[in-house]
Order: structure tokens, then sequence, then C-alpha cells
């Protein structure tokens, strides 16, 4: 399966499915789409998901971002965004799929992603203080999103440099 489909796949599955059966931006004031003090904010798009920003939305515009694998991209945003343009980053915050691989062996696991922990309040609860449905959608996403080699080394990288992150904490 290529890259986009794997994509597009997941983002169908993430679609109408949201942390909380209730609206979480009510509890934060949407704190994750929060913009930085230059009033932009961005998350990366997976591997393929460019092809999706050819036409880049107003507001919205593409940057390198290699801390991660290089050649990845960050969309970066204004802080406004219809539902259907945002990116599978997006969709799964703040919980992300990562692979992890222990004695030669690969294994999708749904975490709260590290990143979250500085923005999100429902952090904190961890992945069981979240809706049922919406773990398993983040879990069926990275199984889809695992048949693409390349999405699956980006989600093996992805673990890694939470490892990195963690070790500086
Ligand atoms: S920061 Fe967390 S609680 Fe707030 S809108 Fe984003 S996902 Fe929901
Ligand atoms: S792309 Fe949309 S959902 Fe994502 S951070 Fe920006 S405004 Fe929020």
């Amino acid at each position: 399966m290529d890259a986009l489909s794997c994509v597009l796949s997941a983002r169908e599955i993430l679609k109408n499915i949201t942390p909380l059966k209730t609206d979480c931006g009510k509890y934060c004031g949407a704190a994750c789409c929060d913009c930085d003090e230059d009033g932009q904010g961005g998350m990366v798009l997976f591997p393929g998901e460019e092809k999706l920003y050819e036409a880049l939305p107003e507001g919205m515009e593409l940057s390198p971002y290699d801390a991660i694998l290089p050649g990845m991209k960050l969309l970066v945003c204004d802080g406004v965004c219809s539902r259907d343009e945002r990116p599978l980053s997006c969709m799964l915050f703040p919980l992300t799929p990562v692979v992890t691989e222990t004695e030669g062996k690969d294994a999708l696991k749904v975490i709260v992603d590290p990143r979250a922990f500085s923005v999100c309040p429902l952090s904190e609860s961890g992945v069981r203080g979240m809706d049922a449905e919406f773990v398993r959608a983040v879990r069926e996403a990275g199984k889809v999103l695992c048949k693409n080699p390349q999405i699956r080394a980006y989600l093996k990288a992805l673990n890694v440099y939470f490892e990195r992150l963690r070790s500086w904490s």
C-alpha cells in the first residue's frame, strides 16, 4: 500500500472521532491549536501526506523538518483550519502510534505523545483517560499506517526520537 493511501485510510478512520465524547477543546481553549509567539503552530506531516497540501489552504505553509527523519515536512498553520484540512497528526493528538523494536521484533503501540504533556490537559490521565473509541481508532489507524514501509520506518524513528526527548527531561 503506498504512503498516501495509508494516510488517507488513517484519516478516514479518525475523521469523526475525538479524544473525548464531548468537545475537549472547551476545557482548554483548543490549546493544541494555539500559536507560538510568532503567531504560528505546526504539526509534522506523515510520509506521503505532503501531496495533500500541494495547494495550500489559506494560512498554512510547509517548512522542512528533519528532527525525526530527514526530508520530513512541518505543516505550519495560524491556529485555524477546517476539519477536513487537519493533518493526521492533529487527528491523532494527544495520542500517537509508534513502532518499538525489541530483540529484532517490531510492535505497534499507542502512547500519549510526549510533546502533548506541556499542552494538553488530557495527557496526564494517560491513554486510559481517553475515550475507548478514540484509542481503538488510533490503534486501527496505526495498523493501516504500518502497511507502508516508509511510514513504518517513520513510526520507528518517532519512538527513537521520543526516547531521546525523555532522556533530556
Ligand atoms: S489540547 Fe488536548 S484537550 Fe485541548 S483540544 Fe487539544 S486534544 Fe483536546
Ligand atoms: S492544522 Fe488545524 S487542527 Fe492542526 S494545529 Fe493547526 S489549526 Fe489546529
